[in-house]
């Protein structure tokens, strides 16, 4: 008897593990039956097969059919899938190449839920939570991975990020690129990227292939079929991320580096010697091209700076400032990076073709189309309808998903329904209202997924999230708006705005898709029939619409200096790359070479915008000194409204009085600041705190998850030394501000006589946006955080700043 207790140490653990995977793998089981039934796993031996005798392979499915769920499953017990150990060449090290699968999504929300949903499907604990866990993730702000893991969801920009200390993706066996059809500047980015690497490592100068697969859910395959066979040719650029030798500058140990190379570029391994002799000649003219093509793009742009800065200095009452900004920065050290393994055993050389595409037919149920007879002037008015008809009429089970804007409209929207539905009498079914945005806390967000308790019907507010991200079983009935934000580069102010403009058909075609995923069903339309075959046909990529500086950045930081040169699957149009360079001249991330600066790497290695990430390295500046304080107004503007965007009069006067001890006459970024620091303050309890003072108390969950990441970042690079609160007298409001100019001196206005504000780029005459503290106010100059247009331009995110702090900040 005594010898059947578990009597020695590990036998206690096998037994605890034991007890606490079998309901994991029991709920694995009880999943099986229906994820075989997904359309993916009839091609299940064609992708592996495709997979095996080609590099890449292209999956075109309609959503739902199971391809970010099963296909990384289908891969990871594949021969090629596993960790191999390789020599270095020069330091004759040994590291581990392979064996984990990544797959990018363009959205956080659907990297953690895809990520949770595999996780169940295989029986394994999630990411960070057991060092056994073969599932992870890693979004911005959450990294949760073990160091088990075999698949990896991540957003885009966390793959970008991870280029940065292992430039040819050395720990992946597969990249699978997810949602192609989103087309974000990302996605593309990283199309280019996995182009290089992927024919970088076949071409035996790493041994070790890297597999990819593009999945979409719209067929565009045939120019992805290209672009990745172009890659593959003699000549193109396929030696390394960047265009003419691996990121180099990236590089703990360039020499090293360069030793690596030219190992690799040798005769020493079984590839024809002319095809080598070839590719270094392509490689030495290639060299020249970029200096020259660079040289060009400085020139054309430092000539445009100049106009920009004779600009400023013609404007009266401006005092002149000598000598350029400061470029003494505190130092952020980032991850160090690995060199590229490189071992003599090399894979055999494949067939010419490398790549192939495999179709997925959908499963789809009929879905009724309803048009509106007449357009819709109100939609949020017109979706409130909508959903009580539904409510009331249609039979249950049958859940509603909503398509709208954004937050903003969502958040209204709730708020109307939930209203609404306190008036429903007792016989009819209960209704439960959730909202499903990007800035959305995780928790709120994993509730949309849990299933509606029994007689209630659910009632999901999206964005475009829901369109083809994520998966909302129990749908049967689609309200969709016909209208999504989109950002947009406005040339003639040079910033982004988001815009609410018209979706594309396919868009629309999407949406509608939703309602029929598991039984017929109805989709509500609220536009006229006019409208939708107006629509058209589909959206235009982000980088032919989008300001590039962050994607010239991320592009510059990984080695790539021949930007015009970079396979991008849609060229992005000339000028739009110019006023990137010029942004990014302007902050002081690109010397006067047009190479990347120290300043430049240490944005890079920021989750922030180039602007919000300029900012925050100026406040580690010995003189500047605010750290804590910049990263609680960044957190702020990361989220969408902290505070509560309130209809009534009545209301705002009383909003306005319980605000008043946040309030600080310096302007919006202050009184953020004030915001979270008394909301930070307050331990017993918050809610009601943030009801009290009319701010979003789930706005403010968000910041503090961005606040606790930003920080520990800044901890990790020895940039912040846990500062308590401080006062924030007129000296560290000062700082602060100046601080900003830093990133945001372009978005600049001056005071003018007759009392309007002109801006200082451009001289567009710009309205401080109601929502501001500083609105009404006459300051000698404001600086602002977007521009908005409704009926005139707004600039939104205020605060007063002096001219002599622009000129510094300008650098003239
Ligand atoms: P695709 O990538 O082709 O759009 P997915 O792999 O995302 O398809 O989804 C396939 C199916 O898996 C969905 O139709 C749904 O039934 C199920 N599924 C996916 N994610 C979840 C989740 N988080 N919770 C429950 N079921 C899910």
């Amino acid at each position: 008897a005594r010898q059947a207790l578990p009597s020695s140490r590990s036998s206690t653990n096998a037994l605890t593990s034991q007890s606490l995977q079998s309901p994991l793998k029991a709920r694995a089981n009880a999943l099986w039956p229906l994820r075989k039934t997904l359309p993916v796993w009839s091609h299940a031996s064609e992708i592996r097969q495709g997979m095996r005798d080609k590099d890449i392979i292209l999956l075109v499915g309609e959503t739902g059919s199971g391809k970010s769920t099963q296909v990384p499953q289908m891969l990871a017990n594949e021969p090629w899938c596993k960790s191999q150990p390789v020599t270095l060449k020069s330091s004759g090290k040994t590291v581990n190449v392979g064996g984990c699968i990544a797959i990018t999504e363009p959205r956080r929300v659907a990297a953690i839920t895809l990520a949770r949903r595999v996780a169940e499907e295989m029986g394994t604990p999630l990411g960070s939570s057991s060092p056994a866990s073969k599932v992870g993730y890693s979004v911005r702000f959450d990294n949760s991975t073990s160091p088990s893991t075999k698949i990896k969801f991540l957003t885009e920009g966390m793959l970008l990020q991870e280029i940065l200390r292992d430039p040819w993706f050395t720990q992946y066996s597969a990249v699978i690129v997810d949602e192609v059809h989103e087309r974000g500047v990302n996605v593309d980015l990283i199309l280019g990227f996995v182009r290089n690497i992927a024919a970088g490592r076949l071409e035996g100068r790493g041994g070790i292939p890297l597999k990819v697969a593009v999945m979409s859910a719209t067929a565009e395959m045939e120019r992805l079929d290209s672009f990745f066979e172009d890659g593959f040719l003699p000549g193109s650029n396929g030696q390394g991320p960047g265009q003419t030798k691996p990121a180099a500058d990236n590089l703990e140990n360039a020499s090293d580096v360069e030793s690596e190379w030219s190992g690799i570029s040798s005769s020493d391994d079984d590839n024809d010697p002319q095809d080598v002799t070839c590719k270094l000649g392509d490689k030495l003219q290639k060299s020249e091209t970029v200096v020259q093509e660079e040289s060009k793009d400085v020139s054309t742009f430092s000539n445009s700076y100049e106009a920009a800065t004779t600009k400023i200095n013609q404007l009266d009452n401006y005092s002149s400032v000598s000598g350029k900004q400061s470029k003494k920065v505190t130092q952020m050290k980032g991850e160090q990076s690995e060199n590229l393994p490189h071992t003599n055993e090399m894979q055999p050389r494949r067939s010419l073709a490398h790549v192939t595409t495999c179709f997925i037919e959908g499963r789809q149920y009929p879905v009724t189309i309803n048009y509106t007879p007449e357009p819709v002037h109100n939609f949020v008015d017109a979706a409130l309808r909508t959903i009580f008809k539904i409510h009331y009429q249609e039979p249950m089970p049958g859940d509603i998903l909503v398509f709208l804007t954004g937050q903003e409209t969502v958040e209204s929207l709730e708020s109307l329904a939930n209203e609404y539905a306190l008036g429903m009498s007792r016989e009819v079914p209960k209704m439960l209202i959730l909202s499903l945005f990007a800035a959305l806390p995780q928790a709120a967000q994993q509730r949309v997924f849990q299933p509606a308790p029994s007689r209630t019907r659910k009632v999901i507010l999206a964005t475009n999230i829901a369109e083809t991200s994520v998966t909302v079983s129990g749908v049967r009935f689609v309200i969709d708006c016909g209208k999504a934000k989109i950002k947009q580069f406005r040339s003639r102010i040079g910033l982004d705005s988001l815009l609410v403009k018209p979706i594309s058909r396919s868009a629309a075609i999407q949406r509608k898709g939703r309602a029929g995923r598991e039984a017929p069903g109805q989709c509500y339309r609220l536009y006229t029939e006019q409208s939708y075959l107006d629509l058209q046909p589909r959206h235009t990529p982000e980088i032919l619409r989008c300001d590039l500086s962050h994607a010239i950045l991320t592009l510059k930081a990984r080695g790539v200096d021949d930007i015009i040169n970079f396979p991008f699957l849609d060229h992005p149009p000339r000028e739009a790359l110019e006023k990137a360079l010029m942004q990014l001249y302007q902050l002081g991330a690109l010397a006067d070479t047009g190479k990347i600066s120290e300043i430049g790497q240490q944005m890079a290695k920021l989750p922030l915008t180039v602007s919000l990430g300029r900012v925050l390295i100026a406040a580690a500046e010995p003189e500047l000194d605010c750290v804590s304080e910049v990263i609680d107004i960044i957190s702020c503007l990361s989220v969408e409204n902290v505070f509560l965007n309130l209809t009534s009069e009545e209301k705002k006067e009383e909003a306005q009085l319980a605000r008043r001890e946040l309030f600080r006459r310096e302007g919006d970024h202050l009184t953020l600041l004030m915001t979270v620091q008394a909301y930070a303050a307050e331990k017993t309890d918050r809610k009601a705190w943030a009801e009290r003072h009319f701010v979003s108390h789930r706005a403010m969950q968000a910041v503090m998850d961005v606040r606790k990441q930003l920080r520990a970042q800044c901890q990790q690079n020895k940039a912040l030394n846990g500062h308590q609160a401080r006062q924030v007298g007129p000296e560290l409001a000062n700082s602060l501000l100046k601080c900003f100019l830093k990133g945001f001196a372009t978005n600049t206005a001056r005071l003018m006589p007759d009392g309007s504000y002109k801006t200082i780029m451009g001289n567009q005459t710009v309205a401080v946006h109601p929502s501001s503290g500083l609105f009404g106010k006459k300051v000698e100059a404001i600086m602002y955080n977007e521009f908005v247009f409704t009926t005139k331009s707004y600039a939104r995110g205020v605060s007063a700043v002096q001219m002599d702090w622009i000129g510094e900040a300008l650098g003239v």
